[in-house]
C-alpha cells in the first residue's frame, strides 16, 4: 500500500506526433515518483495501440527496447477508444495495485497523477480528474458537450461533469468493473455505478500537444448515442407518450372536422390533412427508429463477441523478473 505498483494506460490511436514527448515527460514523472518512493519498482507505462495506420507502434517498440518503463499492447484492430481502454485496464490490472488511464495527447495534466496516488494511498479506490473549465475547448465541443451531460443528467443517469477518462482505479474496482458484462461498454457511465470510496482531483486541461483530434463528429455522436441507450429507456418512454399524445390531438382534430361537417362547412383542408400524415407519419418513423437503437442493442449483447482481441504484448510477462535499465 505504501509503494503501490502503478501502471499509467495510454490509448493510442495514430499518435505518432505526440508518443516521444509523452514518454518522455511521464517517465520522468515515474522516475521521480519511484525515487522518492511514492511507487514501487515494478510501476509501467502501458502503450495500447488501438489499430493505428501511422507509425505509432513501431515507435512504442523502439521506446520499449531503450526505455524499462515502457510496455505496449498492439491491438489487431481498431476497436474504438473505450476498447482499447478497457483493453489496458484488463492487462493492467493483473500487473499493478492501482491503474491510471489518461489520453495520449497530454491534454491533461500529468502533474496530479502525484494527487491520484495520494488519494489512492488515503483508501480511496476511484479517483477522477475532473477539468475546472473547458476553455481549451471549441465552442462547439463546449456546447456539445454540456448539451450531452446536462440530457444525461435529465434522464437520471449519473455521470460526472468534466470528468473523461483520467482517473485512477485500483484493483478491486477494476475486478469489479469486470463483472459488467455488457459488450456496450460506457465506461464514464459505468465506473460510477461501481461505488466504493471515491475522489475527485481538479485540473486544467490543456490544448492537445500535436496532431489532431481522434475524435471527429461522427465518432463523438456514436459515443453519445451508445451512452444514451445503453443507460436509459427514457428516449423511447418519451416517443411513446409523444406518440399517445399525437393519438388524444388526432382525435380532437377529428371531432371538430366532425362537428363542422355536420354544421354544413364541409370545406375539407387540404393543408391540415398533409400536416397531419406528415406529423403522424413522421412520429411513427422517430419511434420505429428509437425501438430499432434499443434492438440493436440487444442484437450486440446477445451476440457475446469479444470486445477486443490483442496482436501482440510486449515487456508484459516479464514484469517483475528483470531489472529495468
Ligand atoms: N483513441 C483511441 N482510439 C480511437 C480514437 C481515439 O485509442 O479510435 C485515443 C487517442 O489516441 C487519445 C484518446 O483516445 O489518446 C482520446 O482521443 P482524443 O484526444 O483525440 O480525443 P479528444 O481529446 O479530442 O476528445
Ligand atoms: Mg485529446
Amino acid at each position: 500500500m505504501n509503494q503501490p505498483v502503478v501502471t499509467i494506460v495510454v490509448p493510442c490511436y495514430n499518435e505518432e506526433e505526440v508518443l516521444g514527448e509523452t514518454t518522455k515527460q511521464l517517465t520522468y514523472l515515474l522516475e521521480d515518483l519511484e525515487t522518492e518512493k511514492w511507487i514501487h519498482p515494478q510501476s509501467r507505462i502501458l502503450f495500447v495501440d488501438d489499430g493505428s495506420k501511422d507509425g505509432t507502434w513501431e515507435l512504442i517498440e523502439k521506446e520499449s527496447l531503450v526505455n524499462g518503463f515502457v510496455t505496449g499492447l498492439k491491438l489487431s484492430r481498431n476497436a474504438g477508444h473505450q476498447n482499447a481502454l478497457l483493453a489496458g485496464l484488463m492487462e493492467a490490472k493483473e500487473i499493478s495495485d492501482c491503474v491510471i488511464s489518461i489520453d495520449a495527447d497530454l491534454q491533461d495534466d500529468i502533474l496530479v497523477i502525484r494527487d491520484f496516488i495520494l488519494k489512492y494511498k488515503e483508501g480511496c479506490e476511484i479517483v477522477y480528474g475532473v477539468r475546472k473549465k473547458r476553455d481549451t475547448d471549441t465552442f462547439f465541443k463546449r456546447v456539445t458537450a454540456n448539451g450531452f451531460y446536462g440530457f444525461m443528467n435529465k434522464i437520471g443517469i449519473d455521470l460526472i461533469p468534466n470528468h473523461a477518462d483520467f482517473r485512477l482505479m485500483s484493483k478491486r474496482a477494476l475486478d469489479e468493473l469486470c463483472r459488467y458484462e455488457e459488450s456496450n461498454l460506457f465506461l464514464r457511465g459505468i465506473i460510477p455505478l461501481i461505488g466504493m470510496k471515491t475522489a475527485k482531483v481538479y485540473y486544467d486541461r490543456k490544448e492537445r500537444l500535436a496532431g489532431e483530434t481522434k475524435y471527429p463528429l461522427k465518432k463523438m455522436l456514436a459515443f453519445a448515442a451508445d451512452g444514451i441507450t445503453s443507460f436509459s429507456i427514457t428516449p423511447i418512454r418519451f416517443v411513446t407518450v409523444s406518440g399517445f399524445m399525437a393519438v388524444c390531438l388526432s382525435m380532437l382534430t377529428g371531432a371538430y372536422t366532425l362537428v363542422h361537417k355536420v354544421m354544413g362547412n364541409a370545406a375539407a383542408g387540404w393543408s391540415s390533412l398533409m400536416i397531419s400524415i406528415w406529423l403522424i407519419g413522421g412520429l411513427q418513423l422517430m419511434g420505429i427508429g428509437v425501438i430499432g437503437e434499443y434492438i440493436g442493442k440487444i442484437f450486440t449483447e446477445v451476440k457475446r463477441r469479444p470486445k477486443y482481441s490483442i496482436e501482440t504484448s510486449l515487456n508484459l510477462n516479464n514484469v517483475g523478473n528483470q531489472p529495468k535499465e
